[in-house]
Parts: structure tokens; sequence; C-alpha cells
């Protein structure tokens, strides 16, 4: 019976069934004296942090108990899946305190991106949830661009105070804080105490100056992200690793592009043009016309249309249909998150977006 178990470092709860979620030791250790989940065992021997997952209920319940806090919260996005990792519950819980947003992952974009546009879009993706927000950044944790930047920012905004990193599942939380560690040396005990004694709580802490700390909270399961919907192989096929090339398209109205068997964009109305489709590279596009489309889609999602594979197809929510009439002066993309985005620079143009359920497909002024 592990029920009274706590973890020494961070206060939770003790588990032996689930890696991925928080708690977890591997029933061999809990013979020993002070026993650590895996994610502060690692942080103690290795200096690294690991993501576990919790659904957004639990994190709401284990933030509560932190509201009179002050402190400064960091709230990290996936920049490919800014609707699916954005946390719109967080001003709820922070009250008063102020949010730095960190778009991650800029390394994907082409190098022709335009910044300012990309940092307009995410304040206005933020403004659209009702999050409020201090200042908005865009890093690579992996590559390291924008970090002194951040870093600078966080030191300026905590005024002192503790720095509380959130963010969805795969926003790529890990390695920004891992990156934070090694770049500040001389740590040797990472983990202090439990940070909130006597309760089952999760936060691990790491030290920043004497009276501070930055506290690395679970990663967040957020339904609307689409790497809940598809294989950990499909998601290697979809989530870019390398910068991405776009992949330009002559259209006429009437045809159709199939993103794997995962999105499908209809061409309705307007004049032949071009479409710029910024995907993975390892995603296959298939062209067809309009009226195949359904049939096409019947018989070969799974298989020639994938990902999804025939195993993770059962798990994929069914496509439902989005209209956009496009009538800007400027180019638009059409994004579909955690996937990618369509560029046109169609001045009457009507497309129908076919995306799986719960993913929000939207507009937005093009970023190249
Ligand atoms: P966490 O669940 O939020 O802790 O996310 P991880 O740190 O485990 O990262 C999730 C995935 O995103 C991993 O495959 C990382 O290599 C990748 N990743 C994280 N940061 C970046 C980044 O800045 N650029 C790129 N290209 N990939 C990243």
């Amino acid at each position: 019976e592990n029920d009274q178990l706590a973890c020494q470092g961070c206060g939770v709860e003790i588990q032996t069934e689930d890696p991925q979620k928080q708690g977890y030791t591997p029933k061999s250790t809990l013979a020993k004296e002070d026993i650590l989940c895996k994610r502060c065992f690692r942080l103690k021997h290795y200096n690294e942090i690991q993501d576990v997952e919790i659904t957004d209920d639990d994190f709401l319940k284990m933030l509560t108990s932190i509201q009179e806090k002050e402190g400064l919260i960091v709230h990290i996005v996936d920049i490919f899946d800014v609707s699916g990792s954005l946390f719109s519950s967080l001003p709820r819980i922070v009250g008063n305190n102020p949010i730095i947003l960190v778009g991650n992952k800029i390394d994907l974009l082409p190098k022709s991106t335009n910044k300012n546009r990309l940092l307009q879009w995410l304040r206005s993706s933020a403004k659209e949830v009702g999050l409020s927000v201090k200042d908005v950044s865009l890093i690579s944790s992996t590559r390291g661009h924008g970090m002194e930047e951040l870093v600078d920012k966080i030191e300026t905004l905590r005024k002192g105070k503790d720095v509380y990193i959130v963010g969805a599942t795969n926003v790529g939380k890990s390695t920004f804080i891992n990156r934070l560690i090694k770049q500040s040396t001389g740590i040797d005990n990472v983990i202090t105490t439990s940070y909130f004694p006597g309760t089952t709580l999760g936060f691990i802490e790491i030290p920043l100056d004497d009276s501070s700390a930055m506290v690395d909270t679970p990663g967040i399961i957020n339904r609307q992200q689409i790497s809940h919907y598809v294989s950990k192989k499909d998601l290697k096929i979809i989530h870019p690793t390398k910068e991405i090339k776009p992949a330009v398209y002559q259209l006429n109205a009437k045809q159709t592009l199939f993103f794997g068997g995962l999105a499908r964009f209809d061409f309705i109305k307007g004049e032949k043009q071009s479409f710029v489709c910024y995907f993975s590279n390892h995603l296959i596009i298939h062209r067809t016309k309009l009226e195949n489309a359904d049939q096409l889609y019947d018989n070969h999602v799974g298989e020639m249309l994938a990902p999804p594979n025939e195993e993770s197809l059962e798990i994929l929510p069914k496509l439902v249909k989005n209209t956009f009439r496009i009538s800007a002066e400027r180019p638009t993309d059409i994004v579909i998150p955690g996937l990618g985005w369509i560029s046109t620079s169609g001045k009457d143009v009507t497309v129908e977006v076919h995306a799986p359920q719960g993913i929000a497909v939207s507009l937005r002024k093009s970023l190249i």
C-alpha cells in the first residue's frame, strides 16, 4: 500500500503505475529511506528535468493553493500549436501575477518569417482567450535563440520573486528548464525541500538565489492538442524537427489537398492561384479533385493517407469542416494548429478546411 508515501523533493503522492504521470517511482526504490519521484530523482542526480503529465482539472486544483503567492508566471507555448497549448484558465488562477508568454520552437519556422507579425499574432491569440500578458517572447530551447533576452526579461519582471514555469505537455518546457540549469553553473543540490511541506503538490523548486526559486510544474494535458490524437510514431512525422520548407501548389477551384489523413483543404471558389503549404517536410500532401475527395478519404485513410495509421485512426476525432471566405488585402495564413498552415494571397477566395474535431482552425496575417 503506497498511499501515504510522498516524494521528499516535491511532496507529490508516490505511485508506481504510470511513468508519464506525476509521482512515479519504480517499485524497486520504495524500500529506500528518502523516496523521490522520478522527476525529482533525475533532477537531483543528473541536474535534469523531465516532464510529467497532469489533467488541467488537477492542475487547476494544484495552482489554487499558490494563489496567494506572488511570482512571475512564464507560460511556454509551442509556436506550431498555439491554440492547442495556450492555457486559457491561467488568469483565473494566477490572479494579478504578471505573465510572460513564450513561443518556443521558432527554429522550425522559415528564416523569412516576420517575427513582429508572429509576436502580434501570439499577443492577439492570448487576448482572444482572455489572457492578458506583460510580455511576449520568441525562443528556441534547443538552439538557444532568444534565451538571453528572455532570461533578462525574467530577471527584470520577477522583482526578486519566484518564477513559475507553466506549459502544456510537449511544448518544450523541460528542454527550456534544462538549458537554464546548464547555463547557471555551480548548483549542487538542485532541489531544495518540499515547496509546501505537508501538501501533495508536485512542484519542483530550482533555486535562483538565496530567497527565490524557479518552480517547474507538471505538463498540462490539453485535449485540443493534436498530439493527443495521434501515436508517438505519427507525431514524429507531423511535428517538424527541422526548419520547414514550404511546398507550393497551383490549384484550380474544386481541387483538394490532403495532409496525410489528418486534414483536408478544399479550394471551393476563386481564380487559379498558388497556395503555399508550411508543414513538416515528412508529411505527405496528396492532391485530388474535390469530387473524388470523399471517396478517396473513405478508401485510403490510414494507409495512403497517413498518418494516422490503421491503429491511430481509431483515436482520431472525425474531421469537421470549417468554411472561410477570404477577401483580405494582405496575404493570409490558414492555420491548422499542431499541423501547419496554408498561405494564400488570393483576394476573393472560399476554402473549406476539414480538421479533427476540437482543433481550432483559424486565420492570421501571413507570417512570410
Ligand atoms: P515538455 O513536455 O514541455 O517538457 O517538452 P520537451 O522538452 O520534452 O520537448 C518536447 C519535444 O519538443 C522534444 O522532442 C523536444 O526535442 C522538442 N523541442 C523542445 N524545444 C524545442 C525547440 O526549441 N525547437 C525544436 N525544434 N524542438 C524543440
